[in-house]
């Protein structure tokens, strides 16, 4: 591994943002970060700022109010980064995939992981992780390469 490719590798810092979701998807990722999983020791954090972050972490359908938000988000964050769609909702709209208030997930920032279940449980969110952080490495090579 060259030394630009190594200075892309780093710990998996999180944005977590919430598209109007109905709550339990949340609980469910607070449970897979929490002490019981511990995957702070791996480097694996939460952060405040999308300019901060490797990963974004979305539940929740997404509104039409919600969408520009989401989409600036993501245009905040620096490359190489990975979105991932927690829940049935962020994946695919779930029981809202009829609704004219929502435009889904995928339709306003390109998705990578996607995470089902209503709410998936917390070793599903840390699997659905450590593809995240695979596909993290494999286009940080590539931006490496450039
Ligand atoms: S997937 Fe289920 S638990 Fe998650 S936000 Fe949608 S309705 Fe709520």
């Amino acid at each position: 591994m060259g030394l630009k490719e190594r200075a892309f590798r780093r710990s998996l810092w999180i944005y977590h943002f919430n598209a109007s979701s109905c709550n339990a998807c949340e609980i469910e990722i607070l449970a897979a970060i929490s002490p019981r999983f511990d995957p702070e020791r791996l480097g694996v954090k939460l952060v405040g700022s999308p300019r901060h972050a490797d990963i974004l972490l979305v539940a929740g359908p997404c509104n039409r109010m919600v969408a520009p938000i989401l989409k600036k988000i993501y245009e905040q964050m620096p490359e190489p980064k990975i979105v991932v769609a927690v829940g049935t909702c962020a994946c695919g709209k779930g029981v809202w995939h009829d609704s004219y208030a929502i435009v889904g997930v995928d339709e306003v920032i390109p998705v990578d992981v996607y995470i089902h279940g209503c709410p998936p449980r917390p070793h599903i969110i840390a699997a659905g992780l450590a593809q995240a952080a695979k596909l993290l490495e494999e286009k940080a090579a590539r931006l490496a390469k450039r």
